[in-house]
């Protein structure tokens, strides 16, 4: 590794762009690539790391010098490898992807002590709501280690309760080392025994991990399957070879169940990185993992950015999730970021999905991933039956939307007292509101998306920007009073519908709007898990792996939602999703069943669906998008451009259109621009131009010689977002 005994480049931290290292005197000494320094930059002191190579000559006596070298373990050269070729990749500049590997406070502070809180065992003196509070969050969070600040802010009460509580004895004060270590893992410890095909599929992952090196697989398998049981022997090997693993999940799989399912298997809990955890924590995760000394991690997306030391395994969980792909910010898939992380450092990787993107199906197919299939329910527990209710066929009055064949489904369960889930993938009340007088429908007035009624808040929501109006008596476009309506169903308004059916039931709505945190959807999931519900009715939070042992019919309202627009990903999608909902039916001993209420049995997608030919469906999926020349046998770019006036959005839009030979010359061809799909945010017009292009075609460099040609006027904001989710 280079070692500047003068001059040294180093990458800082700032809130410019910049997109490489600048110069700096090094102390006596020297510095090293991949140390943390502190250096002077306008008058400020700032986070950076040496960087490389070096860039020639310097006038040594002009530069400005390295304040201080941190005692931080250096940034490893597979590391840094990994955050240019992302940002390469992404179209990222450097400072943007160091923010993003940066995110620990205190960075080379000393140590130091704090005083941290843990359930003790006396009681309290005197029970209060929120003192009750204090403990639930401490109950729920084990692994957690909070200050007092911290944890007075995790229960939502004031610093004095939990003083009030450690006085008692029922919360204990204890001094920590802010660096502590965390406790080990064992991998030693005997796992589940295992069914014939997980043990085949776990073997095939070992052997991989044994053999070192770089390598991708696919672990396909329904829900229930056993896949986590597959992938945390992985775990173990990679373990029990000294080296370190990362398991990513989507944020809102990060529960306490998951967490307790690792103790279970290691002995001790991992290390946890997502938005729920604290500073503190995160600065000793960070640290920690640099060291090597926190073995596994189980985080979200960013968990891919931490220092690990030896990295020999990541596994993506429910690979195919949206919510891996960034959507602000450094546009980025965490899928693929793991990949190439994995191949800078020399790790295997586990996709593991019941139903996997299309992406990752391809690159199966090619050869470019192995594939592990597990194919049945672990135990008694069976797939589920599918059946479509023709909704032409179904006598409905207008303004309801359970057909009576699953209104009679419902019953039966009702009687057998099993659980019924109704699902219907959009939030709030209903969708539109609108006058019967002059038939206007009431729009955000800052985005081009209609406003959604929420009944339970009072309140109209934009779900794009999330600006909130209360429900108007009068019509805001003509004036008139008394004629405001609403039209189709969101989950609130099914909650009425079956309220209205079933009075008798239970029922419970599940969507992320009507709980205030994700302790309270916890503890409502455990409580519907325990039968405290009849009937769930629920957004795509339910199709997001709880688990309803008791639950064996699944109502979808609406298979066709997802198959509208002309999104070319909707098939996938609807696929995806109605295959995900259904698996949420027969977890336990008994057989499920789930009914999709369609106006188009007939469409391809339906069909699929229902067939459960799912590698017919992806080869028709693929052959489509082959025939299209787009992802994943294209490439494609989306440049979006948005200014608070439509014109200067367009203006631009058309200058860069108007250069289009740089992409042309590399064999891309342009469109555009047009409006964006959601084509006003926040006040701000947006336009977009989309990039098509050979998979062999060097984009990037590109891309990147082609928006230099324009000027971007300082209202305007202009990303490029490689592979768009929609296109
Ligand atoms: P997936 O990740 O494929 O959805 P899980 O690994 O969560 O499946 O397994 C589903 C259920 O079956 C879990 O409750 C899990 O504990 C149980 N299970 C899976 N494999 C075994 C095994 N070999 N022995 C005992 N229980 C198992
Ligand atoms: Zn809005």
């Amino acid at each position: 590794m280079a070692h500047y005994p003068a001059g040294a480049p180093v990458a800082v931290l700032t809130t410019q762009p910049l997109d490489r290292a600048l110069d700096y005197r090094a102390p006596a000494g020297g510095v090293t690539e991949g140390d943390f320094v502190k250096v002077p930059l306008g008058p400020r002191t700032v986070l950076g790391v040496v960087w490389g190579p070096a860039e020639g000559d310097w006038p040594i006596e002009k530069l400005r010098p390295i304040l201080t070298v941190l005692d931080v373990p250096p940034m490893r050269p597979e590391f840094r490898d990994f955050l240019e070729r992302a940002g390469g990749y992404t179209l990222t500049p450097l400072v943007a992807m160091l923010r993003l590997a940066l995110r620990a406070p205190g960075l080379g502070e000393p140590p130091g002590k704090r005083k941290v809180y843990a359930l003790g065992t006396g009681e309290p003196d005197r029970r209060t709501e929120a003192r009750d509070k204090v403990l639930d969050v401490l109950r729920d969070r084990p692994a957690d280690v909070f200050g007092a600040t911290e944890l007075a802010e995790a229960a939502g009460v004031s610093a004095g309760v939990v003083k009030g509580l450690v006085a008692s004895g029922a919360v204990l004060e204890q001094a920590l080392a802010r660096d502590a270590d965390f406790p080990p893992l064992d991998p030693a410890r005997p796992g589940k025994p295992l069914a014939l095909d997980q043990a085949d599929a776990a073997e095939t992952l070992r052997a991989a991990i044994r053999a070192g090196g770089y390598g991708t697989t696919l672990l396909k398998g329904v829900t229930g399957s056993g896949k986590t049981e597959v992938y945390l022997e992985a775990v173990a090997e990679c373990l029990a070879r000294g080296r370190q693993a990362l398991v990513l999940l989507p944020e809102i799989a990060l529960t306490a169940e998951f967490l307790t399912r690792v103790e279970a298997r290691f002995g001790a809990r991992p290390a946890e990185w997502h938005s729920g955890v604290t500073q503190a924590e995160r600065r000793r995760t960070w640290r920690k993992a640099a060291e090597g000394q926190a073995r596994l991690v189980v985080g979200a997306r960013s968990s891919l950015y931490l220092p690990f030391r030896d990295l020999g395994l990541i596994v993506v969980d429910e690979e195919h999730d949206t919510s891996y792909k960034q959507e602000d910010g450094v546009l980025y898939s965490a899928r693929d970021m793991a990949v190439l992380r994995a191949a800078c450092e020399g790790a295997q990787v586990v996709l593991a999905s019941a139903t996997p993107s299309l992406e990752t199906w391809a690159n199966a197919e090619q050869g470019k991933y192995a594939r592990l299939d597990l194919t049945s329910r672990f135990g008694e527990a069976r797939m589920p039956k599918l059946r479509a209710i023709d909704m032409r066929a179904e006598e409905l009055p207008s303004g309801r939307w359970v057909s009576p064949t699953l209104q009679a489904a419902i019953e039966q369960r009702l009687i057998d007292g099993e659980q019924s889930l109704i699902f219907l993938n959009r939030r709030g009340y209903a969708p539109v509101t609108l006058c019967r007088a002059c038939g206007q429908q009431v729009g955000c007035h800052q985005c081009d998306a209609r406003m959604v009624e929420h009944r339970f808040q009072r309140r109209l929501m934009c779900h794009q920007c999330g600006e909130t109006a209360p429900i108007p008596e009068t019509c805001p476009s003509c004036g008139v009073e008394g004629k405001m309506a609403v039209a189709g169903p969101g989950v609130e308004r099914m909650g009425e519908e079956v309220a209205t059916l079933f009075p008798e039931a239970r029922m419970a709505i599940l969507s992320s709007d009507l709980f205030g945190s994700a302790r309270a959807l916890k503890a409502r999931v455990e409580e519907i898990a325990a039968g405290g519900a009849d009937i769930v009715v629920g957004t795509q939070l339910v199709a997001k792996g709880h688990n309803f042992p008791n639950l064996t019919l699944v109502g979808v309202i609406d298979a066709d939602l997802g198959l509208q627009g002309s999104d070319l990903r909707a098939a996938e999608r609807t696929f995806q999703l109605m295959r995900q909902v259904s698996g949420r039916a027969g977890r336990a001993d008994k057989p499920g069943v789930a009914l999709l209420q369609t106006y188009q049995p007939e469409h391809p997608v339906i069909r699929a669906i229902l067939s459960g030919d799912e590698e017919g469906f992806w080869a028709e999926e693929a052959a489509q998008r082959r025939a299209a020349g787009v992802p994943p046998f294209g490439r494609m770019a989306g440049i979006v451009i948005s200014d608070p006036d439509q014109r200067t959005a367009f203006a631009l839009g058309e200058a860069l259109a108007r250069r289009a030979e740089v992409m042309e010359e590399v064999g891309a061809e342009v469109f555009g621009p047009a409006p964006a799909p959601i084509a006003r945010i926040r006040g701000r017009h947006r336009v977009r131009l989309l990039v098509k292009a050979p998979r062999q075609s060097p984009i990037q460099a590109a891309l990147a010689r082609w928006v230099a040609q324009v000027e971007v006027p300082r209202s305007a904001r202009l990303s490029i977002d490689i592979d768009p989710q929609s296109f």
